[in-house]
């Protein structure tokens, strides 16, 4: 059988072009077809050369009446060209391209875009877009325009050609059934993306991007139905039960009174652990919003049936400080930390038989075979963690009984996207910030009134003994051109010094050793440092509950939700807190961007601010590229997502009410490269978990 997925199948592309496609994403052939435009351009109007205005962007078509490679007086390739139709001539010139001489020649039906440019009465176009009309069909200057993203080596013009060579060669079926097609007025696969690419009106682009993301939607809502239904069929979990007296206890004993969004969770939670089913359950909450002591509950009623849990934190100042709360909230419970530096002479001995709280950094993936009897696994900040690693945790144990499951995140995370990338996992989330807790002020500073906020600052200190958190961007001043004016806090550090010479200046960063950031830390805890120069590390993590200030610096290339979560670092007490962003930029937008800040204080609606704002890749950190693996589908269109998970919740429970689409014999498959990946990836995958695959394929 032949490999047509594989890119370097197609004519004209060797190895050269496989490794530049690869470097923009593009592998196989399907990659190609949904390397789709971010743009087009209405290059639709055809003016004849006696309308030309000068100025506008135009396409005229004519005929080559003369060429020529000339070079000015100081060297400069230039090439000319004469064109001409009914109505007139006009000059085409090109600076430094003297192998366009060699396309094109002399009596040549050619169509030009570009802008008419007045030289000495004569008609001109400098540096046109053009392309010879073969058979009447051009692709490059006239109707609506594809612009793709390209990388150095690829050419627009070379890429347009072999999505369109592709296109032209490939028959593509439907993976939706006629139903669902007609039903939600969707076009046909073939339609979609001969339209997506080479559109005739923008309507049949809408239409044909709108038939693409619903059909990538509804295949990912699929994956995540299936991935959850694979993890409920493990009934083989340990039950957990919790009396109520028990529970009622435990509150009781609490030093405040749980909020309503904190008990609905701690109610879900102990529901889903009384199950055979395994728990699965992400627990999403703002910083502050109290997810601790919700944890500690689950915690609570693991011992009480005898179990153990492990606790896996990001950083090794994380799980220190929640082994501290976990010594508070439940002061009864054994707990062992576990880090790099204790588990080399780890020694769990007969410990065992208490009940015990193992609470440590990644050094507990390695000791996984000294831990037993675990009942329940608790994740903070789920996605510092490769998928990788969480899913090995995970089945380590599911070998003997399948563990339940907590993650607990403050990254928000829109509940749109939620449903659609965690569709394995039950959501809860904690929406209110417990009572007595005071919104932080934001303020957008510009760089030349910083002595005046520091000044603020200063007086601050001095009449409220409070402390200031300053973030930077960047550990040291980047060399990249561009990037030098991103604050750094090693720079920082030292300027503030100089300012602040009355107060005890603390520096905090990734690329100190661990003992010295156990050490900062301390003395910031303790006091002893009035300012702390730092990076976004103290994102997750670090309880001062006597910082009032963060300041953060360059704050415009951080995402709205980002900051949030930055400023959620202070305000840990009673007392008001404050937040100021010294953008080093003026940009009207970014600024902008940024203000919503002021007024927005939930970091599910900022994450959803920006996503209509930037895009959905950049909500999060570059940490977490390859979270959102869509191609064509725009998250943000809830609505759209809304459609589709209802489309493949009847999909999946009603597959044999449906008939499918059964593209085989090989009239289909001989011209029609992407079928074969696109038949073994979406529907072999999911549809044979759901024990029905109906079509055979028959080359
Ligand atoms: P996070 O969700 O960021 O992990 P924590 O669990 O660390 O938040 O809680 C933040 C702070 O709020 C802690 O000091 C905690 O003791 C306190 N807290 C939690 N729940 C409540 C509540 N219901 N009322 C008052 N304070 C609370
Ligand atoms: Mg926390």
């Amino acid at each position: 059988m032949e490999n047509y997925d594989n890119i370097s199948e197609l004519n004209g592309i060797g190895i050269k072009y496989s490794q530049l496609l690869k470097n923009i994403g593009i592998k196989t052939i399907e990659d190609l077809l949904t390397h789709i435009p971010y743009r087009y351009e209405d290059r639709s109007n055809i003016t004849k050369i006696s309308d030309l205005k000068p100025g506008e962007t135009s396409t005229v078509f004519g005929v080559v009446l003369k060429i020529d490679n000339v070079f000015t007086r100081n060297r400069k390739k230039i090439t000319k060209a004469i064109i001409s139709d009914e109505t007139g001539k006009l000059n085409l010139i090109w600076f430094n391209q003297h192998y366009i001489k060699n396309s094109i020649s002399e009596g040549s039906q050619i169509s030009i875009s570009g802008k008419l440019d007045l030289k000495n009465t004569s008609k001109q176009f400098v540096s046109p877009q053009w392309e010879i009309i073969k058979n009447d069909k051009a692709i490059h200057t006239t109707g609506i325009v594809p612009i793709y993203s390209v990388t150095a080596g690829i050419s627009p013009k070379w890429l347009r050609n072999k999505i369109n060579e592709t296109l032209e060669k490939t028959n593509i079926p439907n993976l939706l059934t006629e139903e669902i097609i007609k039903d939600y007025k969707l076009s046909d696969r073939n339609f979609a993306f001969q339209n997506i690419h080479f559109p005739k009106n923008l309507e049949d682009t809408i239409l044909a991007k709108k038939s693409l993301s619903f059909e990538e939607m509804i295949f990912l809502h699929l994956k995540g139905i299936k991935l959850r239904n694979i993890w409920q069929k493990k009934t083989n979990s340990h039950q957990i039960k919790m009396e109520k007296e028990d529970l009622q206890k435990f509150k009781k004993s609490l030093p405040f009174e749980l909020t309503n969004s904190q008990q609905k969770a701690i109610d879900e939670i102990l529901s889903d652990l009384s199950k055979k089913v395994p728990m699965n359950r992400l627990l999403q909450g703002d910083v502050g919003s109290g997810k601790t002591v919700v944890a500690a509950a689950s915690v609570l009623a693991a011992a009480q049936n005898g179990f153990n849990t492990i606790f896996l934190a990001p950083t090794q100042i994380l799980a220190n400080q929640h082994q501290a709360s976990f010594r508070k909230l439940l002061p009864d419970l054994k707990t062992h930390l576990i880090t790099s530096e204790t588990s080399k002479k780890l020694d769990i001995g007969n410990e065992t038989k208490t009940p015990t709280l193992y609470i440590g950094t990644h050094a507990i993936l390695h000791n996984l075979d000294k831990l037993n009897n675990i009942a329940l696994i608790i994740i903070d900040e789920q996605h510092k963690f490769g998928v990788g690693q969480r899913t090995n945790l995970v089945d380590f144990y599911t070998k003997k009984l399948v563990p339940n499951v907590l993650t607990m995140t403050a990254t928000p995370i829109p509940r749109s996207m939620a449903l659609t990338f965690y569709g394995d996992l039950d959501l809860t989330t904690i929406d209110e910030l417990p009572k007595g807790k005071v919104e932080s002020k934001t303020w957008i500073i510009e760089d030349k009134k910083r002595k005046d906020a520091y000044n603020w600052i200063k007086k601050q200190i001095n009449e409220s003994k409070t402390q200031t958190f300053i973030v930077c961007p960047f550990i040291e001043k980047s060399e990249v051109e561009g990037l030098d004016n991103v604050k750094s806090a090693v720079d920082e550090f030292k300027k503030v010094s100089a300012y602040f010479k009355e107060f005890k200046i603390g520096l905090l960063h990734g690329k100190m050793k661990n003992q010295e950031k156990d050490k900062v830390i301390d003395d910031f805890s303790n006091k002893k440092i009035d300012i702390l120069v730092t990076t976004p590390l103290i994102e997750v993590g670090i309880d001062i509950p006597n910082a009032n200030i963060i300041v953060i610096e360059t704050p415009e290339r951080f995402g709205l939700a980002s900051l949030h979560q930055l400023r959620g670092r202070v305000g840990r007490g009673d007392s008001q807190s404050y937040c100021i962003l010294i953008p080093s930029t003026k940009s009207h937008e970014s600024i902008k961007r940024l203000s919503n800040l002021k007024t927005v204080h939930n970091g599910n609606k900022l994450a959803e601010i920006d996503m209509q704002i930037r895009g959905p890749g950049n909500i999060y950190g570059t940490e977490q590229h390859g979270f959102l693996d869509m191609q064509i589908a725009d998250i943000s269109d809830i609505e759209m997502v809304r459609t589709t998970k209802k489309v493949a919740l009847d999909l999946f429970e009603n597959i044999s009410k449906y008939q499918l689409p059964r593209p085989h014999g090989r009239g289909m498959l001989k011209c029609s490269p992407i079928s074969h990946k696109v038949l073994s990836e979406h529907y072999k995958g999911i549809l044979e978990k759901l024990d029905r695959i109906t079509y055979i394929e028959d080359n």
